[in-house]
This record gives C-alpha cells, structure tokens and sequence, in this order.
C-alpha cells in the first residue's frame, strides 16, 4: 500500500519547474503540509487546498521551504477567517527562530499561527533533530509520520542519510518503512548525494525528492518522487 502522500514540489531551491520541495500528508484523518517555501502559497490556491491543512510541519528556516508561509497564514485569517494554525517545530530553537522571522513579518503571530512541538501530535508524528547537518547555523528535522499500517520518514533538507537509519534495531523497530529523502546528483556540503542513499534501497520504500530528475545520472537507481507522487502526475 503507498502512503497517501501527494508532493506540491520536488525540486531544490532554484529547481522553479519542479517548485519548492513541500507535500500534502493525509494521515490519520489529518492533513499536513510539510514545508511551505515560496512556490507552495500559489500552488495551494490553485489546488484549492489552502483551507484542507490541519498543521503544517517546518524542516527548517530555508526560504525554499517557509518563503510563503507568511502569505498562507494570511489568506487563512482574513480570507478563509480560519483560526490560528499549528505550526509543528521539532526543536525549540526551531520554535525560537521561526516565532523570531514571524514576529517581524506578521507582528501578532498568535493571531495567525500557533507553534507547537510535535509532543501535541504524538498521536502521529515525531519529529527527529538533524541540526547542523544542512547547514552550521540552521536548527532542522526530519518527520516520522506512523500508523498501524505504516511509518513515513520525511528528511527535510540534509547533507547525509539521516542519522536513524544507521541503527539496524530502530529499522527492524519500524517496517514498513517509507522513506522520502533529500537527494542530490552533485557533491554538495548540505544535500545527499545519491549513492548515499544505496544502502537503504532493500531494507525501505526509499523516494527522493528536492532535485531536478533531469540532472540525475543514468546509473542513479534512486526512484525519484516527480512522476509517481507529484500531485497532478500520480501513477
Ligand atoms: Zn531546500
């Protein structure tokens, strides 16, 4: 069974044609957005999906990643005239640094948004700390979604497989396990190389996402998220 997962955007920060990585979790009976960068507010608003979400879960502080946040919390108040909505933020110097960017932004962020740690969410979601490991300065997580029938593990931005999955016992702890995983076709300081990712290619449903399929090289064995769970493209 495929997780009811749908990408609004797959590619990197400057990959526009594919659109900022963010996608839509039904799970559970809840819808998540994961990610709201600044090609997701309009793609929302075509897809008549700006008043589905129930929370949106951050990665980290990238504009590729919170750059229409600010104009989707407003359309929700004062066009849908929805109250505040949670913002999931896996550490507190997410929830530091995020309230800090909407406080400037927006002013009265309680009017628009309610941040919040993923303990209220336990029911489905976890976050896991990957700090640093896209960028020194920047706070970030991963997302482990989980239900009876499945677990999902959402990496978020980072220069390696994240970090859970090198223990064999949290892997044997959480099967079926899909994985959707930052990839990159190039070396790069804060993206995962492709062949990173190989060995996980057995033992989990492995996607990657937040790169253009057109640079991928032909020996890339990394089934890729555009043309199975891009929302318009599913097959
Ligand atoms: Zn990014």
């Amino acid at each position: 069974m495929r997780p009811p997962i749908r990408f609004l955007g797959a590619g990197g920060a400057h990959d526009l044609q594919w659109g900022n990585s963010s996608a839509l979790l039904e799970w559970e009976g809840r819808t998540f957005l994961l990610d709201c960068g600044f090609t997701v507010y309009p793609r929302l608003v075509e897809k008549q999906l700006i008043e589905r979400v129930d929370a949106v879960c951050i990665t980290h502080l990238h504009d590729d990643h919170i750059g229409s946040l600010s104009v989707f919390l407003y359309h929700r108040h004062f066009l849908s005239q929805l109250p505040p909505l949670p913002l999931i933020v896996g550490t507190p110097e997410l929830y530091a640094k995020l309230h800090t960017i909407l406080h400037f932004m927006m002013g009265e962020v309680e009017r628009f948004a309610r941040l919040v740690f993923p303990q209220e969410y336990a029911a489905f979601v976890q976050a896991i700390p990957t700090s640093r490991l896209h960028a020194s300065h920047m706070p970030s997580c991963a997302y482990l979604f989980s239900s009876p029938a499945m677990h999902l593990l959402y990496s978020g931005d980072i220069a390696e497989p994240v970090p859970v999955l090198n223990d064999p016992a949290w892997l044997a702890s959480h099967q079926p396990l899909w994985v959707f995983h930052d990839v990159a076709f190039r070396r790069t300081p804060s993206h995962c190389y492709y062949e990173a990712l190989y060995p996980w290619l057995e033992s989990t449903q492995l996607w990657g996402y937040h790169c253009d399929p057109a640079e991928a090289p032909r020996d890339n064995r990394i089934p890729l998220v555009h043309e199975v769970f891009f929302m318009g493209r599913e097959r």
